[in-house]
């Protein structure tokens, strides 16, 4: 999996005339993050962390990867319309996880009212890792979905630039002609763009519910902007505001300020620390509401780490999926090893396993945005302290992929340039709208590629670790 610029990875001039190039090719593409200090204001902003090379990615993986994007997007839907599947899956967890519960909660009331919305578009990312086997021989494993704010579109599709640039630099312009075109914020406005044309009122918006720490805006305003150049106009509102001046009429049509909102996309909403009680009461007008909500909320439930185990099930795929075995063959082929450890014989006995064999496996809770799962000792601590308590049940055990580390230069604002053992992770956007029934656009929309170091066990840009970078095929 080596990619061909060894040569020039202990070439310590070269790579620090690289580096100063790549921070301002970054700068000038627009790999922009606003600041720590100063993260709600763009007086001062810094190039988003990224890394000097592009890694080599197995192109054979990479395939497979954009090959299996629809399938999930057809798998994502239909468990976001099976009110038995989730209701199933999610019962032991609702009982310990409030946030889910309350997420539950909220379906359920929607459902009971009767959806309002007709319209639905999902934009997800599903994350893999290349699985080192025993001969070593690497092989595409899924990390989980993310079905709500998947992040990272919008910046990716600025960085294969600046690789191609430093590649350049480093006298490698055959390699840099090879760098893949990638531009997720294109196919996420689209997709925004086809449930806005599909709500149908002219002068309705398009709401981009963001958070009220927004360091990742450029991010969200890449895809923004590819609104604006298809004249769809664009407002930026938090959940506060929603409270405070969201309202619906008769028919649920969702108003803001006096205007009319089309799509909600949010980019907020997926961690508990999102919510207080104004914020979960906005959430429920939203839900109710006739705007398309990207995601609705069965579509956030189906991206819970509790659904990933379950549908790692023999059969659940199939009754999911009816019909469609070549779907469902693509989609388990990417799948690690996932245990549930709800109470009973089978939750005892992969418990014990793991508290003998903490290595082998991650613990995981039913969070998002990185940092929150348990490795090695901590694992092993943690599960041993609640293993005869039903707490059990919100985390899920999964089997830990270990892929081939490749060194790399990891750029950060004020950090030192150094040379790092790395492990990279690949995102594939997903993009999908459907009206009633009808499934009227089913894409993979592009990719992102994380890249950290390997004594970080956990976590993604937002969270400080990981890198964003640009795959190499090899
Ligand atoms: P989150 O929703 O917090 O992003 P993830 O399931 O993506 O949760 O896990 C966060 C990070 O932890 C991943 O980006 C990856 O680096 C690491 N990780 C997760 N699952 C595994 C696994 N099975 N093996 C190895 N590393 C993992
Ligand atoms: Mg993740």
């Amino acid at each position: 999996m080596a990619a061909p610029w060894e040569d020039v990875l202990r070439n310590e001039p070269a790579i620090q005339e690289a580096a100063s190039v790549a921070v301002d090719a970054a700068l000038l593409e627009g790999v922009l993050m606003r600041t720590e200090g100063e993260p709600n204001a763009s007086d001062v902003v810094n190039y988003a962390p990224f890394t000097l090379l592009p890694s080599a990615v197995p192109s054979i993986l990479f395939e497979q990867a954009y090959a299996v994007q629809q399938d999930f997007n057809l798998l994502v839907d239909a468990i976001s319309q099976n009110r038995e599947f989730l209701e199933h899956t999610l019962a032991s967890t609702i009982k310990v996880d409030d946030f889910t519960a309350r997420l539950f909660r909220i379906h359920m009331q929607v459902l009971e009212e009767g959806l309002a919305q007709s319209v639905f578009l999902g934009i997800n990312r599903s994350d893999y890792m290349f699985d080192c086997g025993v001969d070593g021989t690497p092989a595409l494993k899924q990390i989980e979905i993310n079905t709500i704010a998947a992040s990272f579109g919008g910046l990716t599709s600025r960085t294969a630039a600046v690789h191609g640039r430093v590649l350049k630099v480093l006298g490698k312009s055959k390699e840099a002609s090879r760098l893949l075109p990638n531009n997720p914020s294109i196919g996420l406005a689209l997709g925004i763009a086809k449930a806005w044309e599909l709500y149908g009122s002219q002068s309705a918006v398009v709401m981009f519910l963001v958070e009220e720490v927004q360091r990742n805006i450029f991010d969200q305003r890449c895809v923004e902007n590819e609104l604006w150049n298809r004249n769809i106009r664009v407002i930026r509102k938090r959940f506060r505001d929603v409270f405070e001046k969201g309202s619906l009429d008769d028919a649920k049509r969702l108003y803001m300020d006096g205007q009319e909102v089309a799509v909600v996309y949010y980019r907020e909403g997926y961690v508990p620390t999102n919510y207080d009680q104004q914020n979960w009461e906005a959430r429920l007008l939203l839900e109710r509401s006739r705007a398309v909500k990207c995601p609705d909320i069965a579509t956030q439930l189906a991206g819970t780490k509790k659904v990933q185990q379950e549908l790692s099930r023999p059969g659940t795929l199939e009754r999911l999926l009816p019909g469609r075995a070549e779907a469902v063959a693509r989609i388990r082929a990417t799948f690690a090893g996932l245990y549930s450890l709800d109470m009973g014989e089978e939750g005892d006995k992969i418990a014990a396993t793991a508290i003998a064999d903490p290595d082998r496996f991650v613990l995981k809770p039913q969070r998002e945005g990185g940092g929150n799962n348990l490795y090695g000792e901590e694992l092993r601590q943690v599960l041993e302290k609640i293993r005869d308590s039903p707490e059990r049940t919100s985390y899920i055990l999964m089997d830990k992929i270990k892929p081939q580390p490749a060194i790399n230069y990891l750029l950060r604002a004020h950090s030192p340039l150094q040379a790092s053992e790395c492990i990279s992770e690949l995102g594939i956007f997903g993009v999908y709208v459907r009206q009633g029934k009808e499934m009227v656009m089913n894409k993979a929309a592009g990719h992102l590629l994380r890249t950290k170091a390997i004594e970080h066990a956990d976590g993604g840009v937002a969270a400080g670790v990981a890198v964003l970078d640009t795959p190499y095929l090899v």
